[in-house]
């Protein structure tokens, strides 16, 4: 699906925009349902800011709450620790009326899937975002794309309505804040990000117990299949004009193979990534015959996330995704075509 891209975008949230998310939140959430939204096939930063969220407005009394995302109801192993999952509600049970929308992590409505009608449907919309790509939907946008993660934007919405972190708030803002930055290892990682996880962790989480959990964890069947995929890789070194390619793909008939559920492929960059000779790599997922979720990611000589915009996706500069049609080296060719034409440095 090809989603409209933003041409201009503040890079920091106005104090108007702060008012006015502040001013919606405690016209509408205190008596009326409240709906939170976050991205398809959810990752850390979706779910830990949206759930994160989700447990501050119960702290305010708010007790209409849902917390849902499109596509098939299934929660990554990793994520089923987490707290607040009891807000959580299949697609098909989400308010088809709320009063209140609140969106989590979502660049573009082509992200909200079939739960895009609740933005018309619902009497405000609040939108936390980080994405550079944010296609600046919704009634009121709190899209900060210095910020590391959602979770960043939605602490600091937390406070200025004046609720205090807990246990569970922290924990899910900590899997989301360790999620988007990599475990506080990619370039986002800035003083303020230090000082998030200080105040989180202040609260008494256990960090090692819950990057175990999430990163360090999976089945057996999984790491054969990451070697299947991993050994069929390629490496194109004048692809990118130089700075080199490596990719490879997953089909639904690997992950039958290996009888491992398709997040499990979400980690499957990270090996991919560190191969030292290029800067570039791809991931090609099958997610439904011929359909595939394309993972991007460079080292910085590409801008990743205009390519990805090039092909209807979108994302970050160094982390960016697309959904391609056809076989895997059909949807290669064009992201070829892209990264020659994006090339930053
Ligand atoms: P990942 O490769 O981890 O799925 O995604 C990397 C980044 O690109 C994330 O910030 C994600 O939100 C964004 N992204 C991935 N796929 C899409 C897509 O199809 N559309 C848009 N707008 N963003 C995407
Ligand atoms: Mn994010």
């Amino acid at each position: 699906m090809t989603e409209a891209v933003a041409t201009t975008i503040d890079v920091t949230i106005a104090e108007a925009d702060w008012a006015s998310a502040v001013r919606t939140v405690r016209e509408f959430a205190p008596a009326g349902r409240v709906l939170l939204i976050c991205h398809v096939s959810p990752d850390g930063d979706a779910l830990g800011s949206m759930l994160g969220f989700a447990l501050g407005l119960r702290r305010l009394g708010v007790r209409d709450l849902q917390a849902t995302f499109p596509g098939p109801f299934e929660i990554p192993e990793p994520f089923t620790g987490l707290p607040g999952l009891d807000l959580l509600v299949p697609e098909a049970d989400a308010y088809p009326n709320p009063d209140l929308v609140l969106v989590f992590d979502v660049a573009a409505e082509s992200r909200l899937g079939g739960l895009v009608d609740r933005l018309a449907a619902a009497r405000a919309t609040v939108v936390l975002d980080h994405h550079a790509s944010n296609t600046r939907f919704g009634d009121v946008q709190l899209v900060d794309a210095t910020a590391a993660a959602t979770a960043v934007v939605a602490e600091q919405l937390l406070d200025r309505l004046d609720v205090p972190l807990d246990l569970h708030i922290a924990e899910c803002l900590y899997v989301a804040l360790a999620t988007d930055t990599g475990s506080f290892r990619f370039d986002m990682t800035t003083p303020r990000v230090h000082e998030m996880a200080a105040r989180l962790i202040a609260t008494g989480l256990r960090p090692g117990e819950i990057s175990r959990r999430i990163f360090d964890s999976r089945p057996f069947g999984a790491m054969k299949l990451f070697a299947d995929v991993l050994g069929r890789a390629e490496l194109e070194p004048t692809a990118a004009a130089g700075h080199g390619l490596v990719w490879t793909y997953a089909t639904l008939d690997d992950l039958a193979r290996h009888e491992q559920r398709p997040y499990v492929l979400d980690a499957l960059i990270d090996p991919v990534r560190c191969v030292a000779e290029v800067d570039v790599s791809v991931v090609v997922k099958e997610v439904a015959a011929g359909e595939w979720a394309v993972s991007l990611r460079s080292k910085g000589a590409v801008d990743v996330s205009a390519v990805a915009i090039a092909l209807g996706g979108g994302g970050h500069r160094l982390a960016a995704g697309f959904t391609g049609y056809g076989a895997p080296g059909d949807v290669m060719v064009s992201v070829r075509e892209q990264l020659a034409a994006h090339v930053v440095a």
